[in-house]
């Protein structure tokens, strides 16, 4: 790193930078007025907060250049920020910084039905790119909760997962093409629209969830697929998380093709939400008694009810041998949808009850029943009022290890007890072979864990890499290293 203080230069943020950079973009684009700036200072839970000395909303690349070659050559730190959805406080500075906020860059740039590639600017929401592909008979499969908001620019800089990893992989799977302005405010433009292209480094990895410490993600190439012709979702209580594994296990022998989603839900979760939302459960005749419960679905890309007729006979089998002691097999888009949004509820509920803490680890997935049972042991030896709120991309050995205060009153003990059960999770996900953070990333949050856990020539390799990307260290200052 070299030694040119940030903190020193946050000084540099004077009039003079505000003039030149309301000079190079207009000042309609420059908002310095605490009103203004406030909702780009903290993050949609609000659990992070931190001062911007302005926010900038450029509207082309050319923009984001100028300013960055305007704050590089001040020394001043930047931001960058999509739709504030991520969940470990990356995008809130954490010292006054100029955010770059690319909120208004949400052109379609070019879409090639042969190739099925859609180039975008990094600020069109995930939702509306998703929308997109749909009306051209395609599918850009990243589903995430938060879709409406996270941008591309953000779901490319965390490297998002979401809900059909177990099929398609992870946002990195879909981008073969990246415009990136640099911390001095040159533009790499690699948007190329080919699944080949061994010409050395792929660099556009290097940004892929590089959480905006490396340059700024303004445009993207991204690989769509076929739309499926039906989906067949099922909600389904199971006995056990060995039990769950077992389901799998048999699924995938049915269907290998068409499963996409293997959701877990523990049976402290399913009580939670049923507890916070009476009306989704009642409309799926499902009660804090159920259990533990396994979200699954399939695509069908035959117009038939092939698939629907394989589903049905894998899980009346998994039925009789009691892997499963219901299933709800979706009969309507309706229903589906009440299917969803009883997995999606899971941290709207938890904020219903008080304090959450918020973990995203991962196993190899034979290793999940132990990692619930040594984390939730360990969780109730440091802080005996909690409740560990499992659930996630079982499927992926993905868990979201959260955890709620067993009553309201019990938040502060909670949150007084955050750091103790964030560093005994993140030991035992490692310990067993796996990542202290699968899919949310590092950000400010787990910062420590990255520091502690990840020691040797991988944390030199990152520090290079940072180093020679942005040697004065201003971009995304003290976030992830
Ligand atoms: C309800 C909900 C459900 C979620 N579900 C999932 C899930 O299933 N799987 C999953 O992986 N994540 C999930 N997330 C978190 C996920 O990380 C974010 O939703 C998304 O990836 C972030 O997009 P964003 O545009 O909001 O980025 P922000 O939160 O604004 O930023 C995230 C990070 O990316 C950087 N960044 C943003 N834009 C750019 C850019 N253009 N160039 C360079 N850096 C940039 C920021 O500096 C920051 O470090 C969920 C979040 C919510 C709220």
């Amino acid at each position: 790193m070299s030694g040119h203080s940030v903190t020193a230069n946050a000084s540099a943020m004077t009039e003079t930078v505000i003039a030149a950079l309301v000079d190079a973009i207009g000042s309609g684009s420059v908002l310095t007025d605490p009103a203004d700036r406030a909702r780009y200072e903290s993050d949609w839970r609000n659990r992070y907060s931190g001062t911007a000395s302005c926010v900038v909303l450029p509207r082309s690349t050319a923009e984001v250049a100028k300013v960055m070659s305007i704050c590089y050559e001040a020394r001043v730190a930047v931001v960058p920020q999509g739709g504030r959805t991520g969940l470990v406080g990356g995008a809130i500075p954490q010292i006054p910084s100029v955010v770059i906020s690319l909120e208004r860059m949400t052109q379609i740039r070019a879409f090639d039905p042969l190739g099925m590639t859609l180039a975008v600017d990094a600020g069109l929401t995930l939702g509306a790119a998703r929308a997109y592909a749909g009306e051209h008979d395609l599918a850009l499969p990243i589903l995430i909760g938060a879709e409406g908001s996270a941008q591309i620019g953000g779901i490319i800089a965390t490297n998002a997962g979401g809900s059909n990893v177990l099929r398609y992989g992870m946002t990195r799977q879909r981008v073969i093409g990246l415009e990136v302005v640099l911390a001095d405010g040159r533009i790499w433009n690699g948007m190329r629209s080919v699944a080949k292209d061994n010409t050395g480094y792929g660099l556009q990895h290097l940004f892929i969830g590089s959480e905006g410490t490396l340059g700024i993600v303004t445009g993207a190439v991204l690989q769509l697929s076929p739309a499926p012709r039906g989906v067949v979702t099922a909600l389904c209580p199971v006995p056990s998380i060995d039990a769950a594994l077992s389901v799998l296990l048999k699924l995938r022998a049915a269907m290998p093709e068409a499963l996409v989603a293997f959701e877990f839900m523990s049976a402290a979760t399913v009580a939670l939400i049923a507890s916070q939302r009476p009306d989704l459960a009642a409309a799926l005749a499902i009660s804090g008694e159920s259990g533990a419960c396994l979200l699954v679905e399939c695509e069908d890309f035959t117009g038939t009810d092939a698939t629907q007729d394989r589903m049905h006979d894998a899980l009346g089998n998994a039925l009789e041998t009691g892997e499963i002691s219901d299933a709800l097999l979706a009969q309507s888009v309706a229903q589906r949808d009440a299917i969803w949004a009883f997995r999606e509820a899971i941290s709207f509920a938890q904020n219903g009850v008080g304090y959450s803490v918020k973990n995203d680890v991962s196993v190899p997935i034979g290793r999940i029943p132990d990692l619930l049972a040594q984390g939730s042991a360990a969780i109730m030896a440091i802080c005996p009022d909690a409740v560990p709120i499992c659930y996630g991309h079982l499927g992926d050995g993905n868990i979201h290890f959260n955890v709620s205060p067993a009553v309201p009153e019990a938040s502060a003990a909670l949150q007084g007890c955050e750091p103790q059960i964030n560093a005994a999770l993140a030991d035992l996900s490692e310990e067993l072979g796996g990542s202290f953070s699968a899919e949310h990333g590092v950000g400010q949050s787990k910062r420590d864990s990255l520091s502690r856990l990840r020691s040797g020539p991988e944390l030199e390799m990152m520090r290079q890499i940072k180093a020679a990307l942005d040697p004065l260290g201003l971009m995304n200052t003290g976030k992830l290293l």
